[in-house]
């Protein structure tokens, strides 16, 4: 059977994840998330006590950093340097400063490789900012998943509240609108709509439905 490329993309807390991880089981597919990605070299960058916003500072600490996504049962790890470092990578210290690590050209071009060579065989779900636009802009079925602030900012809320972490609803609407604003404004690899990317907004859908809408356009390319 034919296995194909599946990009998301997409603002900050859209719900790209949890969607991207059910589609990829439904088809057996491997579920990258490129966030993660970046989050790790940011987690290294604040460990080793350097400044996220000095740019040949991180470019240098960063040059011979080693990212490795690893399939343990049903999850996928984070390496960094050879270290399970994924229950570090959703502080809210590495959220405030990955848009500033993931804003620097060499960054990106280090992970964009690893995300190229990873999905070269087909049967992988990307999700991002940039997949469909520059990683890879021939996926063969490019959904863009949007939601209202609203939306975004309660399912946040409610992820943080059930690791126990009570984060007040203002706080947290700012901190995605300063993200997205980061990540859509800077010169490498803005977050983008892709010319020829599906819109899904996930305001009134459940993750069921999400689900359902990506593997089902997945099953018509992929039995045509
Ligand atoms: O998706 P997630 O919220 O984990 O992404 C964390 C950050 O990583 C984003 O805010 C963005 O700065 C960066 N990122 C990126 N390109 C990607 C994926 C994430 O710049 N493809």
């Amino acid at each position: 059977m034919k296995k194909i490329v599946i990009a998301i993309d997409g603002p900050a807390a859209a719900g790209k994840s949890t969607t991207a991880k059910l589609v990829a089981e439904k088809l057996n597919y491997l579920h990258i998330d490129t966030g993660a990605m970046y989050r790790a070299l940011t987690y290294k960058i604040l460990r080793d006590g350097i400044d996220p916003e000095n740019e040949a500072a991180v470019v240098e600490a960063l040059k011979d950093s080693k990212v490795d996504l690893k399939k343990e049962k049903n999850e996928i790890k984070v390496f960094l340097d050879d270290e399970d470092v994924s229950k570090y990578l959703r502080s809210a210290e590495v959220t405030n400063a990955v848009s500033a690590v993931s804003s620097y050209k060499q960054v990106r071009e280090m992970m964009v490789e690893l995300q190229r060579r990873i999905s070269n065989e087909g049967g992988v779900v990307l999700e991002g900012r940039d997949i469909g636009t520059v990683v890879i802009p021939d996926a063969d079925l490019k959904i863009f998943m949007i939601a209202g602030i609203e939306t975004r900012a309660k399912r946040r809320q409610k992820e943080l509240a059930e690791k126990g972490l009570m984060i007040d609803y203002n706080k947290i609407v700012n901190e995605i609108i300063e993200r997205d604003n980061k990540d859509s404004k800077r010169k490498e690899s803005p977050l983008r709509k892709a010319d020829d990317a599906i819109v899904l907004d996930t305001s009134n859908l459940s993750i069921e439905e999400q689900v359902n809408f990506i593997v089902n356009k997945a099953l018509e390319i992929i039995e045509n």
